[in-house]
């Protein structure tokens, strides 16, 4: 079987309380959670995202770890760093082990957004002892809101400043969120910030950089509500795996989305049943446009020359221009900004479904 791309999502338990998901509503029970027996039958991976929940609430973690090892060629976890010493302890044993830590912005915001007490020291002492340690892969990641915006070209400096990988994302509606009325407000100052960072991006030296900013001009895409700079692929070559077992094209869609079950199925027989064909028709016309990493990396490989030919212009191009990018690239901006296209137009096309009350 080819290689695919999977996450594994171990716990919907949760210690943080953050605005944009009430996960932490809707948490797991311990002994429904996926066991190493279920985890066993996974499939070749080149790549596994380990995630939650707080994938670090469960004690087990590191014989997940383990046996996700002996599939995949590259292992991710992405936590809040709360909780320091777990995963100090785990990085020892597979030093390996990739470990991105989600930090909502500078002290004040990351804890209001958080909703966990001192949840910005913890982490950020997380990282910085990652980095005392010398562990090779670490970086922070964001979830870009009205709130927060304003952090994010600080935070990106703060990740340089530590040698880290910097992850952004957006506002996303769907079950996994347990959340429907997840929306930007202030599309052109968020817009604005995220051109910010774009440019500070193009500016460095690193092509994975100039990548990253091609993703972050995909998400002003996405925050106007517009059609995916990229067709999504989820299910094809990538999937989710629950805490209960099921194996799930991706967590975007609206209600959850079952292709088979692990517990009872092998992955083989899973993958191949017409009901994993059912949910891959829908994935093909799928309309929620979701602009998430999990979906846009497979798909920025996939189709390569689409970024590559968005880095060559902006990088090569515009190489003596001190701005390389400018949101108003994309023409829904323009448009929404000299009025032609209006707030409640954009909403109505977003996946927030309160937005005829805002
Ligand atoms: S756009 Fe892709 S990732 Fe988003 S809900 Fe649809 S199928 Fe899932």
């Amino acid at each position: 079987m080819k290689k695919l791309n999977g996450t594994v999502i171990v716990t919907y338990r949760c210690n943080a309380k953050c605005n944009m998901c009430n996960r932490y509503k809707c948490p797991s029970k311990k002994e429904e959670e996926i066991t190493l027996e279920t985890i066993k039958k996974l499939p070749p991976m080149y790549f596994t995202n380990i995630t939650g929940g707080e994938p670090f609430i469960r004690e087990d973690l590191s014989d997940i770890v383990r046996e996700l090892y002996k599939k995949s060629d590259r292992i991710v976890i992405s936590t809040n760093g709360f909780f320091t010493d777990r995963i100090l302890k785990l990085c020892e044993e597979f030093p390996n082990v990739g470990i991105r830590i989600s930090i909502e912005g500078l002290e004040e915001t990351n804890n209001s957004i958080r909703g966990l007490e001192n949840g910005f020291q913890r982490g950020y002492q997380t990282l910085k002892k990652l980095v005392e340690r010398k562990h090779p892969d670490v970086g922070f990641g964001m979830t870009v809101q009205d709130a927060n915006a304003k952090d994010l070209v600080a935070l990106y400096q703060l990740s340089n400043e530590l040698h880290m990988e910097f992850a952004t994302a957006s506002l996303h509606n769907s079950f996994y969120f347990v959340e429907n009325s997840n929306i930007i407000h202030d599309r052109l100052k968020v817009a604005k910030e995220f051109e910010n960072l774009i440019n500070e991006l193009l500016k460095s030296n690193s092509p994975k950089k100039w990548f990253r900013a091609y993703f972050n001009h995909g998400l002003i895409n996405y925050i106007f509500s517009q059609k995916r700079l990229l067709p999504c692929n989820m299910a094809f070559d990538t999937f989710f795996l629950d805490p209960y077992g099921d194996v799930m094209p991706c967590n975007g869609t609206k209600e959850k989305e079952v292709m088979g079950n692990l517990n009872t199925m092998s992955f083989e027989e899973l993958w191949n049943s017409s009901q994993a064909e059912e949910v891959r028709k829908k994935v093909r016309n799928c309309q929620r446009n979701c602009w998430m990493i999990g979906s846009v990396s497979p798909a920025m490989h996939k189709y390569i020359y689409v970024p590559a030919w968005w880095v060559f212009r902006h990088k090569f191009l515009r190489f003596f221009k001190k701005k390389k990018y400018s949101m108003y690239e994309l023409d829904i901006v323009k448009k929404y900004e000299s009025h032609e296209v209006s707030k409640e137009e954009l909403d109505a096309c977003s996946t927030c479904e309160k937005r005829k009350e805002v």
